[in-house]
């Protein structure tokens, strides 16, 4: 029966972990090869035939959490050693919930059970023995690049430094560029002043010596047409040998004349000696690809490489769309699409080659997509499969009186998402939404209104911050406004000791606490809750399906709100948070005056000052922001201590200032800010602890210096910390000396706008998705074709197409589906990984 089979593969897997956590953990230090052994087993399991298809993002998690594993502490190990536990009981949870019905383990796989030889502990009396080394049975697209005709450990490194290891890597390295060979054009007949290519035997070679320099080489070709010159200013030693007399060549360059006897030639041309057993149609004759290269390896050797692989692999490529989506969507095979992109037949257009706008492009860029959003509709279901708790039955009866006694009326867009929200937590499976709004969108008491939903119907509510500062301030305001309801609010932080923190976990545990606030670490500590039906995780952090995991082991199946500032375009936030269902706050309060934002040079910091000072006589507050430099905290230290005692001293030496950076203890962070918030300081000079969040609307001034070396969205969050009142705000972005052209066009943006999203949209035009989100934000994967922001309508159509076919076979089980559940779960392996870091 498969799920007994099943459970001995689960049991394989979690026997170092039961080794390693009895007696509290007493052995642990002894585990040696954890994650060998945890990958080794994730491979095997995933070469299984008919595995659960929900597995697939549990393995991602789980791979997740063993990284790295040797290099943790032994508090981290035991941690990630609960997160793999956890899993394992989830996993287990799915099948048994499932119950597949004839459903078999391939007869292949050996049986898994009881071979302790397997479990990576070392001890005196098990000797060492590490896991299997060996690869599940062999799949030929995985096998190494090493052994394949023309190839050799030699260029296997070289290889290997363009990141090609597999036979598979080899399939999806793309050319940069083609090149049209297809016509030679006879030398005779080459015509001047313009780029052709042509073909010709090497007739004569000379290497003339200068005075100054090295000596030029010149080489002339001849065909039956005629003669041509082609010359190099810097001679190359291995040149006379490569252009042996007779050597056939075929190449392509700009066609000049010389000036002293008036004959054509090329100078540096791109050549190429063809060998004996060239295949004529492999480098020209033809459109020909030309791929990204590394110091030593020649073009031509790996175009016929890639020939080679192509030839020989791709006509065993396996179809992985189903028929219908391939005609649904004008789809060539995925064969065809492989074959044509490297070696275009000679009817392609070249620009359309070069936009990746053929059909054979199209096709591999809707796979990319297709697979990723397929890896998110899993991720998305297995949060789907879970039942809440309880279902709710009480009306929001806490919310609505807390909000008939707001001093404001939530704008349009905030009761929409509001709405979204509670209509969520109506629903049978627990909510799994994203809330993007502009900074001062007023998310906060959209997310408490829905928190208090939870409460209404006896249940707690959390909300987490990624930072102490930012805990504490939801902590009074919520305090702050939830006093008519008489609610009790715990905070619960890392540095919070001794009695106080335990009589607060004490108010959490037994349900008095109905709000808790704190840092992520709430999920993680011994905090236990009586009875948690909802988690808001404020400004991203990754709440997956690992964290998920946890809770439910705790048994709880609680509604996750995630919000975010950070304005991204939806296309690009449909992949980063594509297992969330989406909500936008697209509206500010009204009453509020956009933020005056001025870029000024280092030399007009004046201008800067004489601001601070007008608003400050006025009563206003403000924030002097200095960069992190080089991510080193100390060196951004001294600059900002540094910055701030001459400031006091010689600036503004009626002004009462304020210093808050990171290596401040939280006390003394939280009596600064407190202070600032009290409006004892009138000026707070900080580092970025300020960025996300801090709600203080007194604040009209933001002068950032540096400005340059923030992101723009990371400037638009700073600037977002005023402005939160009804007085008019003021940006002062301060630029380095040495502010490049790009990079004061960037800082213009920030004039130009104060919408998030336009903001956001600039900055990717100008860097990119990778940088605007920073790679460990971003979690996005790597894609070879697919580009975010150029191929948004194939994003959206594999996204439709992805959700479908979960929604039609959650478990990929028809017989169509196994070759796509098969790349999810092997060629996205390494890319789903990196989308779960952060
Ligand atoms: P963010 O979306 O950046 O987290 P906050 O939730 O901190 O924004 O809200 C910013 C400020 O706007 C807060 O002081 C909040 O009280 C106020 N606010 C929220 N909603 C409204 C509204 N509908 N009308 C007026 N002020 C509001
Ligand atoms: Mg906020």
């Amino acid at each position: 029966m498969a799920e007994t089979s099943f459970e001995r593969y689960l049991e394989q897997l979690g026997k170092p972990l039961q080794y390693a956590m009895r007696n509290n953990f007493a052995q642990l230090s002894k585990l040696r090869d954890f994650e060998p052994y945890v990958r080794y087993q994730i491979r095997t399991l995933e070469s299984l035939k008919m595995l659960p298809a929900e597995w697939l993002p549990l393995l991602q998690e789980l791979s997740q959490a063993v990284k790295s594993f040797d290099t943790l502490s032994l508090a981290q190990k035991q941690q990630r050693m609960r997160q793999v536990h956890d899993l394992i009981g989830h996993m287990r949870s799915v099948v048994t919930q499932a119950a597949p019905t004839g459903v078999a383990a391939p007869a292949a796989q050996p049986a898994p059970a009881s071979e302790p030889a397997q479990v990576p502990v070392k001890t005196r009396q098990a000797p060492p023995a590490a896991p299997a080394r060996s690869e599940p049975p062999s799949d030929p697209f995985q096998q190494s690049v090493q052994y394949l005709r023309g190839v050799g450990p030699k260029r296997a490194a070289l290889l290997a430094k363009l990141n090609l290891r597999t036979v598979n890597d080899l399939l999806w390295y793309l050319p940069a560029r083609y090149e049209d060979r297809r016509r030679l054009t006879p030398l005779g007949t080459l015509q001047v002043g313009q780029r052709q290519t042509f073909y010709g035997k090497v007739y004569t070679t000379q290497t003339v010596p200068q005075r100054r320099g090295k000596p030029i080489f010149t080489m002339t070709l001849e065909d039956d047409s005629g003669t041509l010159t082609c010359k190099w200013f810097k001679a190359q030693t291995y040149m006379q040998e490569r252009f042996a007399i007779g050597a056939r060549v075929v190449g392509s360059g700009m066609i000049t004349v010389n000036s002293y006897n008036a004959s054509r030639e090329a100078v540096h041309p791109d050549l190429e000696v063809l060998e004996e057993e060239d295949g004529d149609l492999i480098h020209f004759g033809r459109l020909v690809p030309i791929y990204p290269l590394t110091a030593g390896l020649h073009q031509k050797t790996l175009r016929t490489i890639m020939k080679s692989v192509i030839d020989a692999y791709a006509p065993q490529i396996e179809e992985t769309l189903p028929h219908e989506m391939r005609r649904d969507h004008a789809l060539p095979t995925l064969q065809e699409a492989v074959q044509q992109v490297h070696f275009p037949d000679a009817h392609l257009d070249l620009g359309q080659l070069h936009q990746h706008q053929t059909p054979f492009h199209q096709r591999l860029i809707f796979e990319e997509f297709f697979l990723l959003e397929l890896g998110l509709a899993l991720r998305q279901r297995a949060t789907q499969r879970e039942q809440r708790a309880a279902p709710y039955r009480q009306p929001n009866h806490l919310g609505e009186t807390l909000q008939s006694q707001l001093p404001f009326r939530l704008t349009t867009a905030q009761q929409r998402v509001l709405d979204e929200v509670l209509d969520d937590m109506q629903r049978p499976f627990p909510m799994n939404r994203l809330i993007q709004g502009d900074v001062g969108s007023g998310k906060t008491v959209v997310a408490l209104l829905a928190m208090l939903m939870a409460v209404s119907n006896g249940f707690q509510a959390a909300i987490m911050a990624p930072t102490e500062i930012l805990a504490e301030q939801h902590a009074a305001t919520l305090r702050t406004l939830l006093e008519p309801l008489e609610l009790d609010v715990a905070l619960i932080t890392g540095s919070l000791k001794g009695r106080i923190r335990r009589e607060q976990l004490e108010r959490v545990a037994c349900g008095q606490a109905k709000i808790v606030v704190g840092t992520h670490a709430l999920i993680y500590d011994e905090v236990q809750f009586h009875r948690l039906g909802m988690i808001v995780v404020d400004e991203q952090h990754r709440f997956g399906v690992l964290q998920r995991a946890t809770l439910r082991n705790k048994g709880l199946t609680p509604d996750v709100l995630v919000m975010t500032a950070t304005p991204i375009p939806r296309t690009l936030s449909m992949t980063l948070y594509g297992d969330l269902d989406l909500s936008v706050i697209d509206e500010l309060p009204p009453g509020r005056l956009p933020v005056q934002t001025k870029v000024l040079r280092a030399g007009r910091r004046d201008q800067a000052y004489r601001r601070i000072r007008r608003e400050v006589s006025r009563g206003q507050q403000v924030y002097i922001v200095y960069p992190l430099v080089e991510e080193s905290e100390s060196l951004d230290l001294g600059a900002a201590v540094e910055m701030a005692a001459q400031l006091q001293q010689e600036v503004f030496p009626d002004h009462r200032l304020g210093l808050l950076h990171g290596r401040l203890s939280s006390e003394d962070k939280d009596a600064i800010m407190r202070a600032f918030k009290q409006r004892e300081l009138d000026i707070l000079v900080c580092t970025t602890v300020i960025e996300v969040g801090v709600d203080i609307s007194n604040a009209t001034v933001m002068v950032i210096e540096n400005a340059e070396r923030f992101g723009l969205a990371q400037l638009h969050q700073l600037r977002g910390r005023v402005g939160r009142g009804a007085d008019q705000a003021y940006c002062l972005l301060i630029a380095g000396d040495k502010l490049s052209k790009e990079g004061r066009q960037r800082l213009l943006v920030m004039q130009e706008s104060s919408d998030g999203f336009y903001v956001a949209e600039q900055d990717l035009q100008i860097r990119g998705p990778g940088e605007l989100l920073g790679t460990k934000q971003a979690g996005l994967p790597e894609l070879h074709v697919g580009n975010l922001l150029h191929h948004g309508i194939w994003l959206e159509q594999a996204r439709r197409a992805a959700f479908a076919l979960i929604e039609a076979d959650p478990g990929l089980s028809q017989p169509g589906h196994q070759p796509l559940r098969y790349a999810v779960s092997t060629r996205w392996r390494d890319r789903f990984e990196l989308a779960a870091i952060g």
